[in-house]
């Protein structure tokens, strides 16, 4: 999962960023909402956390826009501001959840979760995928109902596939999902923990297209 962090206090933006790596999220910051505007404009991320009241342009102008212009990424304003009229008008202009400052981590982590369930359109919780069932809020695989130990990395590479079987996801896009900007990519990584991930899940579960990319599950119709 790749989130963007639009937070202009290092304090919290260091924290917050530390412990979203730390459970396997590749994290990008961006302390303005110029920045934070820029990067949504050439970049995809599956969330969005955002501050309100940020320098340059303010974090409901980069909401706003955001709609405006058709994108959908999932947004959740963090933010001091705990007025209704604040909470109001954060989802009028399209937040996906709002959290008041200060926060415990476990819940905006639960939050994140929550809303990136609603974005793929899934009420339950765990992904069913062949023998492989892998539970989001949780975090826990098992296989045939024995559970399995991943890394935080493993987990990140399983969850990208399972989110949607039967689509290819290619290297590139795997390595997008695990690791934020000027973070060191060994060039093998993803196949290094594709590689773990067969050892565990069983060596037929992670499907290889050569020089394309992996997929789980039965291949989309069509191709
Ligand atoms: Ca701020």
């Amino acid at each position: 999962m790749r989130i963007l962090l639009v937070e202009d206090d290092t304090m919290i933006g260091d924290s917050v960023r530390s412990a979203l790596k730390h459970e396997g999220f590749a994290v990008d910051w961006v302390r303005d909402g110029r920045a934070a505007q820029a990067t949504l404009a050439t970049e995809r991320f599956d969330l969005v956390l955002l501050d309100l009241g940020l320098p340059q342009v303010s974090g409901l102008d980069v909401l706003r826009v955001l709609r405006t212009q058709k994108d959908a990424t999932p947004v959740i304003i963090v933010t001091a501001r705990d007025d209704l009229a604040s909470r109001v008008a954060g989802l009028d202009a399209g937040a996906d959840d709002y959290l008041v400052k200060p926060f415990e981590f476990e819940e905006l982590t639960a939050r994140m979760r929550a809303v990136i369930r609603r974005h793929v359109g899934r009420a339950e919780p765990a992904i069913e995928v062949g023998p492989v069932t892998l539970d989001p809020t949780t975090r826990t695989v098992t296989v045939d109902g024995e559970p399995v130990i991943l890394s935080a990395r493993e987990y990140a590479v399983l969850e990208a596939m399972m989110l949607r079987p039967g689509a290819i996801l290619s290297r590139a896009q795997l390595e997008d999902r695990l690791y934020g900007w000027g973070e060191e990519i060994e060039s093998n990584a993803i196949s290094v923990y594709v590689h773990q991930l067969r050892r565990k899940l069983g060596d037929d579960f992670i499907h290889t297209v050569r020089g394309v990319g992996y997929y789980v599950g039965k291949p989309r119709a069509g191709r």
